[in-house]
């Protein structure tokens, strides 16, 4: 059985105040551990902040994005060293959004999704298809080449230990979401794609999200579906009462 893993990403919003003001408003309500594993993707400036208001809370923390060297002259990036000394769990990368306009390439998020391993942060890494590429029924082929090259060369172990969010871009943000079914057919597919890279064994341990315009009203319909582990969520996730309904919904 894979534990569900909810996860939200708060992109760019939030002051730091905004954000305290957010735990208190989830205090004490959000469900068990043993349950479900419930992540918060902060923008950097959050994050210690976070990680200390939520010790000894069934919470964790997760960045946005970071680069893939241990240190050196990289104006303006954040290093994994630098997320796990703070006591940061997770790392969204390859999100479609840094695809899009900071450059992400799947040569890129593949070396950063190896240096959260070698750092002991796990990877949320995002892949997904286009408007275009859906209309031209290349959804397979595109999330086929995002997921091989993005877990290409790392071990059993680390590919079971990696969290996959499917987010077709068209969904992302618009209010568009995909139909449960479908979302549920490429996101079996992924874990086929994952079989043949790593065997089954591999494949069955892999959590794999849905992304794109989720939200308490539609969660339920997602985590009802067989392969669906969890869900990444962006505007859903910014209100304490929002994020709570999408927890309670991993039900499905
Ligand atoms: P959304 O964003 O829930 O606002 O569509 C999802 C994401 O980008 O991770």
């Amino acid at each position: 059985m894979r534990k569900p893993i909810i996860a939200g990403n708060w992109k760019m919003h939030k002051t730091v105040e905004e954000g305290k003001h957010f735990i208190n408003e989830i205090d004490g309500l959000v469900p068990n551990e043993a349950d479900i594993d419930t992540v918060i993707c902060a923008p950097f400036v959050h994050l210690p902040v976070l990680v200390d208001l939520v010790k000894e809370k069934p919470v964790a923390i997760g960045a946005q994005n970071m680069h893939f060297e241990e240190q050196g002259a990289f104006t303006g990036e954040v290093s994994p060293t630098m997320l796990k000394d703070l006591g940061v769990d997770y790392v969204i990368l390859g999100h479609s959004e840094r695809r899009q306009y900071f450059n992400d390439t799947d040569q890129t998020v593949n070396k950063k999704t190896k240096a959260a391993h070698q750092y002991g942060l796990v990877p949320i890494v995002c892949v997904g298809e286009n408007l275009d590429q859906r209309e031209g029924n290349q959804t397979k082929d595109v999330v086929k080449e995002q997921v091989t090259l993005a877990f290409d060369g790392l071990s059993a172990e680390q590919a079971s230990q990696t969290v996959i969010a499917y987010e077709p871009v068209w969904a992302i943000g618009t209010g568009k979401s995909s139909s449960a079914e479908d979302a549920n057919e490429v996101i079996t597919y992924i874990r086929s794609v994952v079989s043949d890279q790593f065997g089954s064994e591999v494949a069955d341990k892999v959590r794999i999200q849905y992304g794109g315009s989720v939200k308490p009203e539609n969660i339920k319909e997602y985590m009802g579906q067989s392969d669906i582990d969890g869900a990444l969520v962006g505007g859903a996730s910014l209100k304490g009462d929002s994020f709570l309904q999408l927890l309670e919904g991993h039900k499905g």
